[in-house]
């Protein structure tokens, strides 16, 4: 039996390199989107779109061949002027692909197709608040960016074509306005394929088309509103395998799965488990936004994107899947107004993952998820606001916007408590300027604020546009006040950082006692803080932050009265028959000898002869092959020597 003391107690709130790989937050990490990202260096500027009129609906009608790779569509944007008189408007559509005509509320216009916009004439000057369509015909072979926009890609020799739209690459293959502020009410993809494919899109199939020519055409449809990068198609040779999400008594909604036929068998265990997380996460977040079409899941390449109520995905774990389907809450019905506040949609999906864990599987797994993203929001670099947008790798970047953004929410959750932080989420799912708009930081902290009743800025502000984390060094003592009362000091000092300089935080301490556990709680707010706390019982332990809810570095110095002394126990028994066993108690650590003489002074044993750590020992004596009489046991430690007599008698 060994005890370990240290003078220095370092604690770190991660375990380094605990294996934290079991289908969880590493893999979507790695394989989400960021995966991607050999390609998409390449980036657009900062881009919020033509701001003088507002989408109110897309309607996609393409057609799309494999062999020879083609794409020819037809795109309607019903939209209101927001100029003054509105005679012109752009949209974004890549150069690679060709316009052939232009309807201005159904009459033919002068456009100009360059720099991957299109500048439309419109049929007429426009006033605030009118209604005017567009039509865009168009054909070519779009050109992949980004995360890879639109892919001619194949299984099993079969064809694969799917889109991964964001951030920027929904202009790649059809015409809209490029960014996630300006969501549509509602949207509508017609596809055209080769009638051995299936084309899978948003919303509800409201009709599948024998064309009678080799081709088939598809029709979705989507009611709710959306944001542009997440309409998206998925045409493979598809196996379709359905669950049922049942929501109440009466109602069930369609969970559907378009998997590639090869994989399916594998796959039906995992896919099975997409309504248990809806049933999850509708009972934490609050009903599944898009309950009266569908949810699903459409193979492609690899990764993970949560296209609204058809989520494309290629790796099959519990934790992307978990992921994939949290977005459909954080990200599809709350989508980030910009890119620089991507958290709430990648910082929500994986505490997602994280929610999984902790509410259907053992403690351990999330104790795991937490490690994992704690290790990782350590070594992030800059802020969780991106302030580089044009690049993807910034926007995506796993250690910021993915696991920092996570324990974000792990740390709130620590402040306000289980039920306000959920109470939290359902409010700002369910928050009338918010639900199935777009939101910020500030709308966020707002809704957090209104729930908790608390003035949470000074959070926001540091953990979202502040960098690093806490590294606090904390000392601490007591003395005795009264009979069983004493008087705890504790100074706490934070090495300062560049922005903030240091970290505000409401603190929990535990201060461990002879007659049980002191809960104290503080509000740290400045570099350098002593606060005293009188407690009964006497104090033999302080803990900060017991439940481990703040992301930092720790090193505690304990009080020298707490610390191990040295010390050599009377051997026990006392006098005794061959065996007997030492004790001794060693400080810090230092080289050892623990050695047995006989009474003329003669070295008989050498029990101990090396570097021996701080902390208690006990050793045994083996002294059958020696005859009675009196001994002695010395116990050298850096210069210090303690020597006892001991007796045995046979
Ligand atoms: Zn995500």
């Amino acid at each position: 039996m060994k005890t370990v003391f240290a003078k220095l107690l370092l604690i770190s709130l991660c375990v380094v390199g605990s294996g934290f790989s079991q289908e969880t937050g590493q893999s979507y990490i790695e394989f989400e989107k960021a995966r991607f990202l050999k390609t998409s260096e390449n980036n657009n500027a900062k881009y919020l779109g033509d701001s003088s009129f507002d989408v109110g609906y897309y309607k996609l009608d393409l057609n799309i061949s494999y062999s020879p790779q083609s794409l020819s569509g037809i795109v309607t944007v019903s939209a209101r002027s927001l100029g003054d008189i509105l005679t012109s408007v752009f949209l974004d559509l890549s150069d690679a692909l060709s316009v052939d005509s232009v309807l201005s509320n159904n009459l033919s216009c002068q456009y100009s197709h360059s720099e991957n916009k299109l500048i439309i004439s419109l049929d007429k000057p426009y006033s605030p608040d009118e209604i005017f369509t567009l039509t865009i015909f168009y054909h070519g072979v779009p050109v992949t960016t980004g995360l890879r926009s639109f892919v001619f890609d194949s299984h099993n020799e079969q064809p694969s074509i799917w889109t991964l739209s964001e951030p920027y690459g929904a202009s790649d293959w059809w015409p809209c306005k490029d960014t996630p502020e300006d969501k549509v009410d509602s949207s509508d993809v017609w596809i055209t394929v080769p009638d051995n494919l299936i084309a899978v899109s948003n919303g509800t199939l409201t009709d599948e088309i024998d064309n009678g020519n080799g081709t088939k055409t598809y029709k979705w449809k989507n009611s709710y509103p959306i944001a542009n990068y997440l309409i998206s198609l998925a045409i493979s040779n598809y196996s379709v395998y359905k669950n049922y999400f049942r929501y109440s008594n009466n109602d069930s909604m369609l969970v559907i799965h378009y998997i590639y036929p090869e994989d399916l068998d594998e796959l039906k265990p995992q896919l099975d488990k997409t309504t248990e997380m809806l049933e999850l996460f509708s009972d934490l977040f609050s009903e599944y936004p898009f309950i009266k079409e569908k949810y699903g899941h459409a193979q492609f390449g690899s990764g993970g994107m949560e296209h609204q109520t058809i989520t494309s995905i290629g790796i099959f774990t519990d934790g992307v899947i978990a992921h994939e389907l949290t977005h459909q809450w954080f990200g599809d019905k709350i989508t980030c107004r910009n890119w620089e506040n991507i958290w709430l949609n990648e910082g929500f999906a994986t505490y997602g993952e994280g929610l999984y864990y902790e509410f259907s599987e053992d403690k351990s797994a999330y104790n795991s998820f937490l490690s994992y993203h704690i290790n990782r929001s350590k070594a992030a670099v800059g802020s969780i606001y991106v302030e580089d947008v044009s690049s993807i790798s910034e926007i995506f970047n796993g250690n910021r916007s993915y696991s920092k953004g996570a324990i974000v929410l792990h740390m709130l959750r620590g402040i306000v408590g289980d039920s306000v932080f959920f109470n939290i989420l359902k409010n700002y799912l369910n928050d009338p300027f918010l639900a199935y708009r777009t939101a910020t930081t500030e709308d966020f902290e707002r809704v957090a604020e209104e729930t908790s009743g608390l003035q949470l800025n000074y959070f926001f502000n540091q953990w979202i546009y502040g960098k690093n984390y806490p590294k606090y060094n904390l000392e601490w003592d007591f003395q005795q006040a009264a009979d069983n009362m004493y008087d705890v000091n504790i100074n706490i000092e934070q090495s300062v950082n560049t922005y903030p300089q240091f970290f505000t935080m409401p603190v929990k301490i535990k201060i461990s006692t002879s007659v049980g556990d002191t809960i104290l709680s503080l509000f740290n707010d400045a570099q350098n803080q002593k606060s005293s706390f009188r407690i009964s019982g006497k104090p033999t332990q302080l803990t900060f932050d017991p439940n481990n809810f703040i992301l930092k570095d720790l090193i505690i110095s304990d009080p020298a009265v707490l610390l191990p002394q040295l010390n050599l126990e009377q051997n026990y028994p006392n006098p005794f028959n061959n065996s007997t066993v030492i004790g001794y108690t060693l400080p810090q650590e230092d080289f050892v000898t623990l050695k047995v003489y006989n009474s003329l002074g003669q070295q008989i044993a050498t029990l101990f002869n090396e570097n021996g750590r701080a902390g208690e020992y006990k050793i045994n004596f083996d002294g059958s092959s020696f005859s009675s009489g009196i001994y002695f046991y010395r116990l050298a430690f850096g210069k210090r020597i303690i020597t006892k007599k001991m007796l045995l008698l046979k």
